[in-house]
């Protein structure tokens, strides 16, 4: 069971909110002449059992970012920063991962970071572990030194 807002859930229940709060932030739109976002979104989850959602942005001059990142800024500008799950939702509603600023920026983040669980199948609840996305990471020993 996993605590989400006082109470508790299954790991299956905690993935379908993970992945129904993504869908909800998703809302594809042209903001300006240079920048469209919204059709991916993300949906963090904390260990201390908070939710923090993000789409991602497109946007000329590479000012854009992911849906994962802006989810983990808006968890870090709430005063959280321990990550236990993450599931972002692609345009055409399947879970994708993240890419590899994202994976670097999560692996930054805490030195349990590796433990984080991505969904990577949302009708067979399978997931994946950031130790398998990025096996031999080249920070590893700066948390072990500090
Ligand atoms: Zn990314």
């Amino acid at each position: 069971m996993i605590r989400y807002e006082g109470d508790f859930m299954s790991e299956n229940e905690i993935w379908n909110k993970l992945y129904k709060r993504a869908c909800e932030v998703q809302n594809y739109r042209v903001i300006s002449p240079f920048i469209e976002g919204g059709q991916v979104g993300a949906a963090i989850l904390t260990k201390k059992g908070n939710i923090y959602t993000g789409v991602c942005l497109d946007a000329a001059s590479t000012l854009g970012i992911c849906a994962e990142r802006n989810a983990i800024f808006n968890m870090i500008t709430n005063g959280d920063s321990q990550i236990e799950k993450i599931v972002c939702v692609m345009s055409n509603g399947e879970v994708g991962t993240p890419c590899g600023a994202c994976r670097e920026l999560i692996m930054q983040l805490d030195k349990d970071s590796k433990d984080v669980q991505i969904l990577i199948d949302k009708d067979n609840y399978k997931s994946v572990t950031m130790q398998e996305l990025m096996p031999n990471w080249w920070g590893t020993s700066r948390f072990i030194n500090n």
